[in-house]
């Protein structure tokens, strides 16, 4: 099986909360997912400065997990299961929305001025969207080195190397960084699908130079990644089988039709219970914007 040439999306600036600049590459108008993988927020970097920092305040979620991965700074998480969670670097944070969640992400009162970190989110397949939601904090993951390139699987297997967080598709996430120059292959599975987001620095991945902003898309077929990079790189490889299900998002939620979207919308805005209280978050929860269908 043969691959055709790698496509390049290029992320959208968006602010998120009050004044965070995030970059956006899933979902695009050119692509949607990768594997279950449908949505890309590459957070900063910022300088908070004295500011009061991040403030998202409580939003609920149905049909996705969301994988937090900080770089530099720190987010207070809180959610509806009564999480309280000071979300450090180096450490994942996943949160399964099944039937309904909500929660809420702030700095804390003394924070780190810098923050740096990725926010995404994974497609629940159909059989399993409804299901419990959940909470998991996993400060140790599996790292390995591979010619000198520091491995860390935040969520799948690579190599061997299993990462505890729980998913519900065949899908990969890794963080790569090298302290030192690095030129190497890194194996792949030929049926997955491969995207790679550079967070710092600069990496070439075939004839791709690729830099912070830009998402390379990868069909499934290959059985290796040929990287090179200068020290002092980092980037994200995510990878999954591809979705064979149709995927509606609309602000927080994932579905599969609109009337579902419309409904999720309705019923957080009229209080329904089922996405639960977030408690002790020092401002107003946030409403949901009504779909334009
Ligand atoms: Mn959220």
């Amino acid at each position: 099986m043969t691959s055709s040439a790698p496509q390049r999306i290029a992320g959208k600036a968006t602010i998120l909360g009050v004044g965070m600049t995030i970059v956006r590459t899933l979902p695009t108008a050119r692509r949607r997912t990768i594997g279950a993988w449908c949505f890309l927020d590459h957070i900063g970097p910022v300088d908070l400065g004295t500011s009061h920092g991040m403030r998202v305040g409580p939003h609920p979620h149905i049909g996705l997990q969301t994988v937090t991965w900080l770089i530099e700074g720190e987010i207070l998480h809180r959610d509806s299961l009564g999480s309280l969670q000071l979300i450090r670097p180096g450490q994942l944070n996943l949160m399964t929305a099944g039937r309904g969640i909500s929660h809420s992400e702030e700095s804390p009162p003394e924070h780190p001025p810098g923050m740096h970190g990725v926010q995404f989110w994974i497609a629940t397949p159909d059989a399993d969207r409804h299901g419990e939601p959940a909470f998991a904090h996993h400060p140790e993951l599996p790292v390995f080195d591979h010619d000198g390139l520091q491995v860390t699987v935040l969520l799948g297997e690579q190599q061997g190397r299993k990462s505890p967080g729980r998913i519900f598709s065949p899908l990969l996430g890794l963080e790569l960084l090298a302290d030192a120059a690095v030129q190497t292959g890194l194996p792949l599975r030929a049926d997955f699908e491969y995207g790679i987001q550079v967070l710092e620095g600069s990496l070439t991945v075939g004839e791709e130079v690729l830099e912070p902003g830009t998402l390379l898309y990868m069909e499934p077929g290959s059985e290796l990644l040929a990287l090179q990079a200068d020290a002092g790189f980092r980037a994200i490889l995510i990878g999954g089988e591809p979705l064979q299900e149709q995927v509606l998002m609309w602000w927080n939620f994932v579905a599969r039709t609109q009337s579902e979207l419309t409904t999720a919308c309705k019923d957080w805005n009229a209080g329904a219970q089922y996405f639960g209280e977030v408690v002790g978050y020092p401002g107003d929860r946030l409403e949901s914007p009504m779909p334009p269908w």
